[in-house]
C-alpha cells in the first residue's frame, strides 16, 4: 500500500458531523450582520507581503514570527494572518471612500499564522469579523461591540466578558509610553526576552505580556500607578466616556482592563476583548478596536474605522455539534432507473432524496435508509407496475402502500408537521 499522507500540523479537516454548527456560525453571521446593515466582502487568502509588514505592523508577533511568506515570480506573497489589511486595501482600491459613509463590511475564512499549535490554537484557523468605515464618533465603537454581543447572544453564548479600554491618540500616547519605559527601566533585565525587544519600539505591548514573572513585575504598586494614571487627553477621555455611556444604555456589561493593549500596531483610542469563561487558556473569542491611522497609511483618504474578529474554531469549543440532517426520504428499490426518475422529480418538488445506487438486498438498503432519512420508499415490480409506491416511517416503522401521486401530499404533510 501506498504511504499514507496526514494533514499538516496545526490544520484539521472540518469533517461532515461538525460542519452543521460551522453552518450555524456562518448563517447566524449573515442573519445578524445584514440586520445592522453590513454587507460581506471576500478578499484573496494571499496579498503582497508589504500589506501586513505596512498593514498589521512590523513591531507584532504576526509580522515577525508568524507569517507564512512565500516567493513567486520575484514577489514576496503572503497567506493572509487576518482579513483587516485585505479589507481595507480593497477599500482603497475600490474607490469605497467615496460612498457615502459609514461604509460597513465583514467577512470569514480561514487565516494563516505559524505559531504553536495547542487548543484553541491552530496554524489554520478562521475567523468571522466585521469593520465599520467612515466614523470617528463613539457610536461607531459602540455599535461594533454591541453587534459582537449580540452575535455570541444569538449562539446561545451568555457566559462572556466584555474588556475595553482607551489606548489615547499618538498624541497622549507618547507621554504615557515615556512614563511606562522610566518605571520599566530598572527591571529591564528581568523582562522576558520579547518584552526587552519590544522595549523601544512598542512598549504598550509589554503590558500584554502573559509570562508569569513579567505579570509579577507589571504588579508592582509603583508600576501599577503608572499602568493605572489616566494618561489619555480630553477629547480621547471624552470619547471613551460616551462608548461607556452608549454601552450602559445598550446594557452591555463590561469591565475596564488597563492592561488590555491587543497586538496589532493600528489601534487607537478604543480596544476590546471578549472572553468567554468556558475556555482554557485561550479564552478571547473575539479582539477588535479603532484603527483610524491605518486606511492613510496603507495609501487611502484619511477615513476613521472600527472593526473586530472572532475565532470561529474558539466560537466552536463553546458550542454543541449540530447532527446532520436526515433526508426526508430513501428509495429502496432494485429498479434504478425508477427509483433515480422518482428521486429527480422528487428532488424538484424541493424534498431532499437520496437512494441505494447500487441494486443491494433490500434489508441492506433499509438499514441504510433508516439511518439516513426520514422515509424509506419502496418500489418494487408490484408498485411499479401499479403506479404506487409504499412508504415507511423509519421512526415508527408504520408501512402503507399509497398512489405515486399522493406522495407529494404526504411527505408534504410530514415534513410541515
Ligand atoms: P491571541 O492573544 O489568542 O494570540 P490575537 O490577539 O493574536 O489572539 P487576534 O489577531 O485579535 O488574536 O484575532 C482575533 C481572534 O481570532 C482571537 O480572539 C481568537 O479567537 C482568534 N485567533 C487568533 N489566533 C488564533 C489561532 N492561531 N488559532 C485559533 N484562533 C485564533
Ligand atoms: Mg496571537
Amino acid at each position: 500500500m501506498a504511504k499514507i499522507i496526514n494533514v499538516i500540523k496545526g490544520t484539521k479537516d472540518i469533517l461532515p458531523q461538525e460542519i452543521g454548527q460551522w453552518h450555524n456560525l456562518e448563517q447566524k453571521a449573515l442573519e445578524i450582520f445584514t440586520k445592522y446593515g453590513y454587507q460581506e466582502i471576500r478578499t484573496p487568502i494571499f496579498e503582497a507581503t508589504e500589506l501586513f509588514a505596512r498593514g498589521v505592523g512590523d513591531t507584532t508577533d504576526i509580522v515577525n514570527k508568524e507569517m507564512y511568506t512565500f516567493e513567486k515570480s520575484d514577489r514576496s506573497l503572503t497567506l493572509r494572518p487576518e482579513n483587516t489589511a485585505g479589507v481595507v486595501r480593497s477599500f482603497i482600491e475600490n474607490g469605497m471612500s467615496r460612498l457615502s459613509a459609514p461604509v460597513k463590511l465583514w467577512y470569514k475564512g480561514p487565516m494563516f499564522r505559524y505559531e504553536r499549535p495547542q487548543a484553541g490554537r491552530q496554524r489554520q484557523f478562521h475567523q468571522v469579523g466585521v469593520e465599520l468605515f467612515g466614523i470617528k464618533q463613539p457610536a461607531a465603537d459602540a455599535e461594533v461591540i454591541l453587534l459582537a454581543v449580540n452575535y455570541l447572544k444569538s449562539l446561545g453564548l451568555n457566559d462572556l466578558e466584555v474588556e475595553i479600554n482607551s489606548l489615547g491618540c499618538p498624541e497622549c500616547r507618547e507621554e504615557y509610553k515615556r512614563k511606562i519605559k522610566e518605571v520599566l527601566k530598572p527591571e529591564f533585565d528581568n523582562l522576558c526576552e520579547d518584552c526587552q525587544n519590544r522595549y523601544e519600539k512598542n512598549p504598550l505591548r509589554l503590558l500584554d505580556c502573559k509570562v508569569e514573572s513579567c505579570k509579577t513585575i507589571f504588579a508592582k504598586p509603583e508600576i501599577q500607578k503608572v499602568i493605572q494614571s489616566d494618561f489619555i487627553c480630553e477629547e480621547c477621555a471624552e470619547h471613551f466616556s460616551q462608548l461607556k455611556k452608549y454601552l450602559d444604555k445598550m446594557d452591555v456589561k463590561y469591565v475596564v482592563n488597563k492592561l488590555l493593549v491587543r497586538g496589532l500596531d493600528y489601534y487607537n483610542r478604543t480596544v476590546f476583548e471578549i472572553k468567554s469563561n468556558n475556555l482554557g487558556s485561550q479564552n478571547a473569542v473575539c479582539g477588535g478596536g479603532r484603527y483610524d491611522s491605518l486606511v492613510r497609511n496603507l495609501g487611502g483618504e484619511d477615513t476613521p474605522a472600527v472593526g473586530w474578529a472572532m475565532g470561529m474554531e474558539r466560537l466552536n469549543a463553546l458550542l454543541p455539534q449540530i447532527p446532520p440532517q436526515k433526508s426526508d426520504a430513501y428509495i429502496v428499490s432494485n429498479y434504478s432507473i425508477e427509483a433515480m426518475q422518482l428521486a429527480e422529480e422528487l428532488r424538484k418538488d424541493g424534498f431532499n432524496v437520496e437512494f441505494d445506487l447500487s441494486n443491494k438486498k433490500f434489508t441492506k438498503q433499509l438499514e441504510k435508509a433508516s439511518k439516513v432519512a426520514k422515509y424509506a420508499l419502496i418500489l418494487g415490480e408490484d408498485e411499479i407496475s401499479k403506479g404506487q409506491v409504499s412508504v415507511k416511517n423509519l421512526d415508527t416503522s408504520v408501512q402503507e402502500t399509497i398512489d405515486r401521486k399522493d406522495l407529494r401530499s404526504k411527505l408534504k404533510n410530514d415534513k410541515n408537521s
